[in-house]
């Protein structure tokens, strides 16, 4: 085993990648390597399951990976905090409380949720999750039919319009629910008959599509679009765009025109060896969609890469498949696969594939966790 004079490997993120670097450091720990995991949340909730949970079909429970518990299997250290800042060239980390951590090796998995026009009460970002999970948890308890409004015209957007109608299917007065997208039309990077598929699946659960309707503002109760449009909306779900963390700009790390970090096909850092980026705050020279399945597959290279910079070895590439599987759900307990081919394989056995290999996925990290008896 290659021993390291002490050196300090610091994860900003509990995201969908670096759970796989914990993993693989807690099986296999790499002697005089101090590990420092940076996160505000003391659990990550997997993405693949968060619209399931939102219909209704799961609890908290077994959609959430216990990072603090993670964190305890790799000997990690976790210290309850945002990163607010980096000097990349001087390697050090600034905390939203102000202290500043000093690194040899850093690596960023701190995702790119969805920015809003305006901060407003009733507009609730998709990420981070809590303040969702909240918005989504009320409205199943409301009485009335008010207005709600999702933006965005991806998969994201449309499965939690699904998810969501299907929670709410059984209240008195469901709310009637409408989905904005800028784009002339919804699912645009899917073939067609998935967007046919998912279009009738919208239709079937009452959900008003706008196309062609960028939002621009969101005052209280409503909703503006370019077009100079104010529709009524007593809650706008924001699922539209991955927006890159604004404190990155002065970090001195080399960014594209929409500042996210960019990374060689090793996850590594184009313009500073010390640092790695995954998920969807990485910019990759293939062009990996931003996906929780990319962040995932990017976990493995990711964890082997940081263990081999701090040992000096050569580093492994990441390459996305050309075409990757995705399976949708509607919200019913049905499922709908897309993996760029002219076919749309849909029904309840695939929910039953999708919610297998969902339930699998945490159960590898929170079995670790249960394994050593629980969280420290
Ligand atoms: C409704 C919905 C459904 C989706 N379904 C799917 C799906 O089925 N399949 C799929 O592949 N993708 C899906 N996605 C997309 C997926 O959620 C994202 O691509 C994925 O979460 C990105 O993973 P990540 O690891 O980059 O970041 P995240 O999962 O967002 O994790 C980032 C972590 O970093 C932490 N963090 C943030 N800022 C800081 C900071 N400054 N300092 C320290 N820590 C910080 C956060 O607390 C969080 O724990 C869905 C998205 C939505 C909205």
């Amino acid at each position: 085993m290659t021993t390291t004079a002490r050196k300090r490997l610091l994860l900003v993120g509990g995201g969908h990648a670096h759970v796989e670097v914990l993993r693989a450091f807690g099986q296999r720990p790499l002697p005089g390597l101090e590990i420092v995991l940076v996160e505000p949340q003391a659990r990550m909730v997997y993405s693949g399951m968060l619209p399931g949970w939102i219909a209704g079909h799961y609890r908290r429970t077994e959609i959430e990976i216990d990072l603090i518990g993670l964190a305890g299997y790799a000997g990690a250290r976790w210290i309850r905090a945002a990163a607010a800042g980096l000097d990349a060239d001087a390697a050090r980390l600034t905390l939203d409380d102000g202290r500043t951590l000093a690194y040899d090796r850093l690596s960023l998995n701190i995702g790119a949720p969805p920015r809003p026009p305006a901060a407003a009460s009733h507009v609730i970002a998709v990420k981070p999750t809590g303040p969702l999970l909240a918005a989504v948890d009320a409205l199943a308890h409301e009485t009335r039919a008010a207005p709600v409004a999702i933006v965005g015209g991806g998969a994201g957007g449309v499965e939690l319009a699904l998810a969501l109608a299907h929670r709410c299917r059984n209240r008195p007065a469901p709310p009637r629910l409408a989905l904005f997208t800028r784009s002339p039309a919804l699912l645009t990077d899917h073939p067609q008959p998935v967007r046919r598929y998912l279009i009738r699946a919208l239709t079937i659960a009452g959900i008003t599509v706008h196309t062609g309707q960028a939002v621009v503002d969101t005052p209280p109760g409503a909703l503006v679009t370019a077009d100079g449009r104010r529709i009524a909306a007593e809650r706008v779900i924001w699922a539209a765009g991955a927006e890159a963390p604004a404190w990155l700009a002065g970090s001195g790390l080399r960014r594209d025109d929409d500042g996210f970090v960019q990374v060689a096909a090793t996850l590594r850092s184009s313009s500073h060896e010390t640092v790695f980026a995954g998920g969807d705050l990485a910019s990759t020279p293939a062009g990996a969609p931003r996906a929780g399945v990319t962040a995932v597959r990017q976990g493995r290279v990711l964890a082997a890469n940081l263990r081999r910079s701090v040992q000096g070895r050569r580093l492994r590439r990441f390459d996305p498949p050309r075409h990757a599987l995705a399976l949708i759900s509607t919200g019913d307990r049905r499922a709908v696969a897309s993996r760029g081919l002219p076919i749309a394989p849909a029904g309840h056995w695939l929910w039953r594939i999708k919610d297998r290999i969902d339930r699998r996925f945490v159960a590898r990290y929170n079995g670790l966790v249960e394994s050593r008896g629980g969280p420290e």
